[in-house]
């Protein structure tokens, strides 16, 4: 029975390496092939030889990729079936274990392979670059620590994901309370964000002690691989060749020369519209007007039309991508019992096709998302022609300009969901989320930089550090009565207890994407056939280049910020007015 939504595609090109009817649940019938690639790099003659080896090896790593996908993507589709969940976690307990040491052993040998310096630095470079940093850093002493670090991170989600409390007689998760901060009702809204704030608050010591020892071991971690401390290891293990730590903090400098002065304008009218004074942290997330929410569609298939609509005024090669998605199937966008919360966009490595998965249920948010998550299934769709595995995919930072500049790219048509007044509502909206991201990516990435660099810090010297960066980026809310809870607000941070400094990704790439929207307000023409072309190299250059492609500077300073600053004001100026009026 298939239990996914699309039929069965073929791969993109046909099958050179990897046998036709291989079953992907036999460890047995794929080591194998592992076996005679390692066999095989020692045999290439020529540098022509290592490149067909290097074919090889992308159409088994992609063929593998698709099989995972298939099984997640049948997972998420029918989370009530218990066969789909069997496959998918058949793969992820017996098949990704022996996987990983294998493809690992494959990069070693690549590595030791003298024929490589002959291949093509324009066409392998940043494939070179980024294998060899990868064997280079690993250190058999670390394989224990990571394992412990692995622990620790889960017993932190683990630890955040059973909190719950209890509100008016019924428990709920913290999750489930978020949207009661969206009430109309002050005395409501306070009384949910205090229940959640004091149930986080019961458990500091434990985050704090999870955290310590995170500390520890990555400060270890980074000891071993002869680094002197866990930044400048994890900027090499991300493989940050491109910018340094220094250029993170000219963005955190920027953020607060050009970007909390607009944030404090945007409070300072939340607080003059919802008539309160001063704004409390319960008073962020409310209809400053208290409107009800928009109503963007009715039904999925009407979300799925209008967003066809957006991209035919955007550009014809886009809006065809979408219509192939539409045909094939490969969009599972409504929401409905046995599926998985949230969404995602994931790509038939072989096929060389992206699927779209979603809950849309009628709300703004699912128009920002289908938006989201149609660039990212652009950027699939553009590198279909790259036969190299991993030149496929972009580095995070530049991934997300593709998806964040289709949102802002996509928000100049939303008239095609909503009336001029409503269309503007939404516009203010997902700017001002914009803008009020950028200070929380500062804070969490400075707090980051001090604390790996400061390791033999105490708790309370942290603590200082942290009151220092709400000061430096928190605008003016006031949390009087509430100093505890400002203190540890990092603690809901996932990204701080288990991805340690991946964060900064997302200012870097929201500034490539406003750069692009900046673009196309000069030229729009000129504008996506940058961002197309851009998207068309996938990962086969450095981000710098990427970002060129895309008409973008990769600068993180002020210089940078300042004029996209600018046009957010012009905009916000322009849907002023407008968008007020309440109704
Ligand atoms: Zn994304």
């Amino acid at each position: 029975m298939n239990l996914l939504p699309f039929d069965s595609l073929p791969p993109y090109k046909p099958r050179q390496f990897v046998p036709e009817g291989l079953k992907f649940d036999e460890w047995a019938e794929i080591a194998p092939l592992f076996d005679r690639l390692e066999t095989r790099v020692a045999e290439c003659k020529s540098a022509r030889d290592l490149e067909g080896w290097l074919l090889d090896w992308s159409e088994l790593s992609a063929a593998l990729d698709e099989e995972a996908a298939k099984r997640y993507i049948a997972m998420t589709c029918h989370t009530d079936n218990p066969d789909a969940e069997k496959a998918y976690l058949h793969f992820v307990e017996k098949i990704d274990p022996q996987l990983k040491p294998r493809q690992f052993k494959l990069a070693q040998l690549y590595v030791a392979q003298p024929l490589r310096e002959e291949l093509p630095q324009e066409r392998f470079g940043v494939f070179d670059r980024d294998t060899k940093m990868h064997v280079e850093l690993f250190r058999p002493e670390n394989v224990p620590l990571e394992t412990e670090e692995a622990k620790l991170s889960q017993q932190y989600q683990k630890l955040s994901g059973s909190l719950t409390v209890q509100f008016r007689g019924e428990e709920k998760t913290l999750v489930q309370m978020g949207r009661y901060l969206e009430e109309p009702d002050r005395s409501l809204r306070h009384e949910a964000w205090e229940l959640v704030a004091n149930r986080r608050l019961q458990e500091r010591e434990k985050f704090e002690d999870t955290f310590d020892q995170l500390v520890q071991l990555r400060q270890q971690i980074a000891k071993n691989a002869g680094f002197e401390n866990y930044r400048d290891y994890a900027f090499r293990k991300m493989g940050r060749f491109d910018y340094t730590p220094e250029d993170c903090v000219k963005f955190h400098d920027a953020v607060e020369a050009e970007i909390v002065p607009v944030v404090r304008e945007l409070q300072a009218r939340r607080r003059q519209q919802l008539q309160v004074e001063p704004l409390r942290p319960w008073d962020l997330s409310v209809d400053p007007l208290n409107r009800p929410p928009l109503r963007p569609f009715e039904q999925v298939e009407d979300m799925v039309s209008k967003t066809q609509e957006v991209f035919s005024n955007l550009d014809g090669e886009l809006a065809d991508g979408f219509q192939q998605m539409q045909t094939t199937r490969l969009l599972d966008l409504a929401n409905r019992k046995g599926k998985a919360p949230g969404g995602y966009q994931s790509t038939l490595a072989e096929a060389r096709m992206p699927f779209i998965f979603m809950n849309a249920v009628g709300l703004q948010r699912d128009v920002e998302t289908i938006l989201h998550e149609a660039g990212h299934a652009f950027h699939a769709l553009a590198t279909q022609e790259e036969d190299l595995y991993s030149y496929r995919s972009a580095p995070i930072e530049f991934c997300e300009v593709a998806s964040m500049s289709m949102e802002l790219l996509g928000n100049e048509f939303l008239e095609r969901f909503y009336s001029t007044r409503e269309a503007n509502r939404a516009r203010r909206t997902h700017l001002e989320g914009v803008v009020n991201v950028f200070p929380w990516i500062a804070t969490v990435d400075a707090f980051q930089h001090w604390v790996y660099t400061h390791p033999s810090h105490t708790r309370q010297e942290r603590t200082a550090a942290w009151n220092g960066l709400m000061k430096r980026f928190g605008g003016d809310v006031d949390w009087s009565g509430y100093e505890a809870v400002l203190e540890n607000l990092w603690h809901r941070q996932l990204h701080i207890f288990i991805h340690a400094f991946y964060y900064i990704e997302y200012g870097i790439a929201q500034l490539g994407a406003l750069q692009v929207w900046a673009n196309s307000k000069r030229n729009k023409s000129k504008a996506l056939n940058d961002y197309k072309s851009a998207l068309a190299l996938g990962g086969s250059r450095a981000l710098p280049e990427l970002f060129a492609a895309a008409g973008c500077r990769f600068e993180f300073s002020r210089k940078t910020m300042a004029p996209l600053v600018r046009l957010v004001r012009e905009e916000f100026a322009s849907l002023n007015g407008e968008s007020d009026c309440a109704g």
